[in-house]
């Protein structure tokens, strides 16, 4: 069985994607190669990305955010924009990401589970404020609000629970699909891995580079780049 008989004889799709969806944008992931965490840092990734740094050193966390993780100039790629396609042409229900960097909506996706947040949307800690993610990136320090509380963006760190209507919609997108694809993931961060486990449909894909804890659950594993599987369907 192909992808492309699999994408014929479904009709409801859900898209499970995560930071290997975006390496061909330019961002890098967090555990290939050359990912973020095999980079030298004094402190880990893990610990800077973490609730707990977050409001103790305030400052530092937004060095390493705005090097590392606003990537704003980067554009969607191929997989992106297969995906918005057929979500236009009613095969797609929805994609469900672990991303944060809105490539997903840049590209024309509309159902979009964001199950870390987003980048671009920033919120005061004291009056609510929104603030763009342009915004962010032109700070310097911890980034303040008119009113001088600090701004925080709206991404899920390290020890913080994930939004509830997020996942309510997303699981009720993953166990009403026919079909699944799995992609640029390592299905490694829980809970958000867990939750291709409500999946009872039909087909199920995994396409990814590395090896995955799906590759045994799954119907068909591609070893591949996504964009360039995904543009070939
Ligand atoms: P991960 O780094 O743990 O795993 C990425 C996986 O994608 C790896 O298995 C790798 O082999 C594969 N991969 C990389 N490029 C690929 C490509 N072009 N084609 C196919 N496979 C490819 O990422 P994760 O599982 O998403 O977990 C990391 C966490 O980090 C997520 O929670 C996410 O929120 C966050 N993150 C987000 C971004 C982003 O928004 N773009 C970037 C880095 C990390």
């Amino acid at each position: 069985m192909t992808i492309q008989r699999m994408i014929r004889e479904s009709g409801k799709i859900v898209f499970f994607g995560g930071a290997g969806v975006s390496t061909e944008s330019g961002i890098p992931d967090f555990r290939s190669e050359d990912g973020l965490y095999r980079q030298k840092y004094s402190v880990p990734p893990e610990t800077i990305l973490s609730s707990d740094y977050f409001y103790a050193h305030t400052g530092a966390f937004y060095d390493f955010y705005r090097d590392k993780m606003l990537c704003l100039s980067a554009k969607p790629n191929a997989a992106h924009f297969a995906l918005a396609k057929l979500e236009r042409e009613g095969k797609l229900s929805a994609v469900v990401t672990q991303n944060i960097d809105g490539l997903h909506q840049a590209a024309g996706s509309k159902n979009v589970f964001e199950l870390h947040g987003s980048v671009h949307r920033n919120t005061c800690l004291r009056c609510k404020k929104q603030y763009s993610a342009e915004f962010i990136l032109k700070s310097k320090g911890a980034p303040r609000c008119a009113c001088g509380g600090i701004v925080k963006p709206d991404v899920v760190l390290y020890g913080e629970p994930l939004d509830s209507a997020t996942v309510d919609g997303a699981v009720n997108a993953i166990r009403d699909a026919d079909m699944l694809i799995v992609a640029g993931t390592s299905l490694s961060v829980y809970p958000a891995a867990g939750f291709i486990g409500y999946f009872q449909g039909k087909h199920s894909v995994l396409i990814n580079r590395d090896e995955t804890p799906f590759d045994d659950r799954c119907e068909l594993v591609v070893r591949g780049k996504v964009g360039e599987v995904l543009s070939d369907l």
